[in-house]
């Protein structure tokens, strides 16, 4: 295996380092959620229980900082038996399971203050209380709005998705290959030099990287190649339109700020994209799953897939060339 020592393995332009390290947190998450914003994607789980089986069935080996079942108060509070059945699975309220409120009806009927619960304030067994609540206020009373548990420390929210989970591994791995993806753009080293890194200490770093994907097994061309992430070439490419990524996308926002002319920016602007959309039951966080594409064509796919959207674009052509 080639070693290469760390200290001397030159940065990389911050820009992209704060974007390559972002795609191993998750996003997306505000105040009126659950869920936790730009936390790591090995935080706590989040698992709604009509989801238990799968979602556990699918990952044997567990979770590195656990899992909260979340139970519908619906259900536990009418259906016969329920808090039993849970207990048969080793589902437990207040040590890997909270009750959720996300709707008023819920909060009236079931109220868990009458009922005298607290709400949760751990994210480890024991959870040191049996609810969560995010229920939006009414339009006739702006400030009743009911958000308690995880609402008050600097990290709110009481976990991720659990589509979102990868392991520190996979989470380090996916960092690699998406360093690996940046080199392998046509201009890489030519924009790097452009915005302040020197060509030397970019071909070092290039090189450190390789050697990392190589000794990971990450750089395999044919798989790359086979999953829409680089061209014949080699080159990285978007994985829905094909074209050939030039790095400076990756660079936009930056020369933006710097109050540069960018031509184009929404269309160039590149963004981490999902070869497999993420699902519940899946963990598509891995590598060989995640490319960059532009920003234009990853909203165009969003949660509907490659093939999918492809499809959809030929029949728009089909429809539109009949009129002509
Ligand atoms: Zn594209």
């Amino acid at each position: 295996m080639k070693t290469l020592k760390k200290t001397k393995v030159p940065n990389l332009p911050d820009f992209i380092q704060t974007k390559i390290y972002k795609t191993g947190q998750t996003r997306g998450a505000d105040d009126d959620v659950i869920y936790q914003n730009r936390v790591g994607r090995n935080s706590t789980v989040l698992i709604p229980y009509d989801f238990y089986d799968v979602c556990v069935h699918a990952k044997p080996e567990g979770f590195e900082n656990g899992f909260i079942v979340l139970i519908d108060p619906d259900k536990f509070f009418t259906i016969p038996d329920y808090e039993t059945k849970l207990k048969s699975q080793n589902i437990i309220l207040g040590e890997n399971a909270l009750l959720l409120y996300g709707t008023r009806t819920q909060w009236e009927t079931y109220n868990p203050t009458a009922k005298g619960l607290i709400p949760a304030t751990s994210r480890v067994s024991p959870l040191d209380g049996k609810f969560i609540s995010r229920v939006a206020s009414t339009t006739s009373d702006e400030k009743n709005r009911e958000n308690h548990g995880f609402t008050t420390t600097g990290k709110k929210g009481a976990g991720i998705r659990v589509y979102e989970y990868a392991s520190k591994k996979i989470i380090d791995q996916c960092r690699i290959q998406l360093e690996y993806l940046f080199w392998s753009c046509y201009d890489s080293i030519e924009r790097c030099v452009t915005f302040g890194l020197k060509r030397e200490d970019a071909m070092v770093r290039k090189e450190y990287n390789e050697t990392n994907a190589e000794n990971d097994g990450l750089n395999c061309k044919e798989t790359l190649l086979q999953k829409r992430m680089i061209d014949i070439d080699g080159h990285t490419v978007c994985p829905l339109c094909l074209e050939k990524l030039s790095s400076q996308g990756f660079f936009d926002k930056v020369a933006q700020a710097e109050g540069r002319s960018v031509h184009d920016l929404t269309v160039t602007q590149i963004n981490l994209f999902h070869i497999q959309e993420l699902r519940i039951g899946q963990y598509n966080h891995t590598p060989y799953n995640l490319g960059w594409g532009h920003h234009h064509c990853n909203v165009v796919v969003k949660d509907t897939g490659i093939k999918e959207t492809l499809e959809w674009m030929q029949g728009v052509l089909e429809r539109n060339n009949q009129l002509s």
